[in-house]
């Protein structure tokens, strides 16, 4: 092939197939893409092993991406249920699927995910390490981690996500710099645990060259995992979190040196006035890495209803910068998600991603609200539940329950619908409001 990564190639001027798909779908020029690539400021991610992956870009001058967490936990152990998760999340829209299960035979899922999913396939190694080695934390070696990693990368695995910000300099400055909610990262609180436990450095970190060696290989892009995102409004921004950064900042050179594709993960719970400041910080820190973020959720006091409180934390980032959003459940916080929990969060954060392409100018985004805004104007119901963004199901099920004595107008406002009687009154028709 005469490249080893999508980065490499763009380097070297090869214009892929992937890369032109990518260029294809976004309406952009192939060599502006290129060059994008080459720069690190968007990714591609897919593994030499995913074959039937649909080739996917994420970077801020892309539209943004949304992905969608998944996969068994000790308590919910359905493999059949998240199958239908995928696949429903897939025909929703959603670009990318991690597969977070932490209980099981995982690597039969995995495998299967990457055997039949189109969409970009994720994963955090740290989980299914831990279920993989089954025995108790302290034992595992550092060695079986990067084995698991390895593993992961041969299964077809797109893009992974490791927790190396979390070094020993950052674990100490997370102790000394008390948090309210200390740390909320699933595979950060892991891997902070192990370094506790065994004294040894974070094993991702120590060991960082031969995770490059790796993703090089097969072409495994890296999602910088944020163990220290906040995990409440009250730890925005703090010393623990920006530490980390710094930290993750650097490590995104070293792996640009060996064309390794880059995604930084983001936080995490953040009131809205700071969403900003914090993707500048972030695209000044990581040299304009796509960033990944998982909300922000802009309150904390709203279970049940995250979903909506990522959604709007989640528009404001990708307007500022933010390339990919990590869906919300309206089950955060407490519950895995159900079929119909999955689709309500896929929804809001399309919303999410599609509010903030049209703030960013993009022409297809503006073309989609023209015309649904044309169909409302001709009162055309069926065109509005076609361009719906949940395909109409909500749209059809409200119109359906609730019949308007007259079909041009809708039972909020009845004859006094303004659409219908302007649309008259510019025909030169009478209107009839009382009649
Ligand atoms: S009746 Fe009122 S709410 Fe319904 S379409 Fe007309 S203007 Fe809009």
């Amino acid at each position: 092939m005469g490249y080893t990564t999508q980065m490499d190639a763009a380097r070297k001027g090869i214009v892929t197939e992937e890369l032109k798909a990518v260029a294809a779908e976004e309406k952009i020029d192939v060599e502006r893409l290129a060059g994008l690539v080459a720069k690190g400021q968007a990714v591609i991610p897919v593994n030499k092993n995913h074959s039937c992956v649909k080739p996917c870009g994420i970077g801020s001058a892309l539209k943004t991406k949304i992905n969608v967490n998944l996969g068994t936990s000790r308590d919910c152990l359905d493999l059949d249920v998240e199958m239908e998760k995928v696949m429903s999340a897939v025909e929703m829209g959603a670009e990318a699927i991690m597969d977070l299960s932490s209980f099981g035979d995982t690597q039969a899922f995995r495998r299967r995910l990457t055997a039949e999913c189109p969409a970009v396939i994720g994963t955090v190694p740290i989980y299914d390490a831990v279920v993989y080695y089954n025995k108790p934390l302290k034992a595992i070696t550092s060695r079986e981690w990067l084995d698991v990693f390895k593993m992961h990368a041969e299964d077809g695995v797109d893009f992974m996500t490791i927790h190396c910000g979390i070094n020993r300099n950052t674990a100490d400055r997370f102790r000394a710099c008390k948090r309210h909610t200390n740390i909320v990262s699933r595979g950060g609180s892991i891997i902070f645990a192990w370094m506790m436990l065994t004294g040894n450095e974070n094993p991702f970190f120590e060991y960082y060259d031969e995770i490059l060696d790796i993703c090089r290989e097969y072409d495994v892009t890296l999602s910088l995992g944020d163990a220290c995102r906040p995990g409440s409004i009250e730890d925005a921004g703090d010393i623990s979190q920006i530490e980390e950064l710094v930290t993750l900042g650097e490590l995104t050179m070293r792996a640009w040196e060996k064309d390794v594709q880059v995604m930084i993960e983001g936080p995490g719970h953040m009131p809205l006035n700071q969403v900003k400041a914090n993707m500048e910080i972030e695209k000044t820190i990581c040299k304009g890495a796509p960033f990944y973020v998982l909300g922000p959720l802009v309150t904390d006091v709203a279970p049940g209803y995250d979903h909506i409180t990522a959604a709007i934390g989640g528009a404001i980032a990708a307007t500022y910068g933010a390339s990919f959003l990590c869906y919300v459940t309206p089950a955060e916080h407490l519950r895995l998600p159900t079929v119909d929990d999955v689709r309500e969060g896929i929804i809001a954060s399309k919303i999410a991603a599609h509010a903030a392409d049209l703030a960013k100018g993009n022409a297809d985004a503006w073309d989609w609200d023209y015309r649904m805004s044309e169909a409302r104007r001709n009162l055309d119901w069926e065109k509005q539940f076609e361009l719906a963004i949940d395909g109409g199901v909500k749209a059809r099920k409200y119109r359906g329950e609730s019949t308007p004595e007259h079909e041009d107008t809708c039972t909020m406002c009845g004859k006094m619908c303004a659409v219908r009687n302007i649309n008259k009154i510019l025909r030169g028709e009478d209107v009839d409001i009382m009649d």
